[in-house]
């Protein structure tokens, strides 16, 4: 990627942004042309995001990880992938690691959309059952569905089987597919 050509385009483009988006210099979108910027990710949980985009080595477009960033709402880390919007499914394990995150998808050099990720009610073929005698984890060709709410005193997601039951709300990222 020419990346003198990438700026050069940035800077008669920035001209052109709107001034009510917000966090524009937190952003930075001016790196990014085509993409997605996953902004106010829990501090610490950058690489997981990273891990369910399934990015890796052999990912070839632009990624930028900035960790510990300083925001407006404290520390935060910050994703920036271009080429790149996300499945439905890749926001709702997102939200399980990482509930205050925010989408910016870039169109263009412009944010095209900006949007809160919600708690899903319930996610489906996401996550997988802690019970080894789930029916989820036997040979059955049936999907793990978890009913998901909020455990208020220690702020933190809580997810329930529907099919054994089981309660699972520490280190779901060992456990997303
Ligand atoms: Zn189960």
């Amino acid at each position: 990627m020419d990346s003198c050509k990438f700026q050069k385009g940035s800077q008669s483009e920035s001209k052109k942004r709107s001034a009510n988006l917000g966090d524009k210099n937190d952003l930075r979108i001016k790196a990014i042309g085509h993409g997605t910027v996953i902004d106010h990710i829990t501090p610490g949980q950058a690489l997981n995001v990273l891990n369910i985009l399934r990015v890796n080595g052999n990912f070839t477009n632009t990624v930028s990880v900035v960790m510990n960033a300083g925001g407006s709402r404290g520390d935060k880390d910050v994703v920036k992938i271009e080429g790149r919007e996300l499945t439905e499914k890749e926001v709702n394990s997102i939200s399980l690691i990482s509930p205050k995150a925010t989408l910016n998808i870039i169109r263009d050099f412009e944010v095209v959309q900006k949007r809160q990720i919600q708690k899903p009610e319930s996610v489906c073929g996401i996550v997988k059952c802690i019970n080894p005698n789930c029916i989820t984890n036997s040979t059955e060709p049936v999907e793990t569905r978890f009913v998901v709410t909020e455990d208020e005193k220690v702020k933190s997601l809580v997810l329930r089987c529907v099919f054994c039951e089981s309660v699972m709300t520490e280190d779901l990222i060992k456990f997303i597919e």
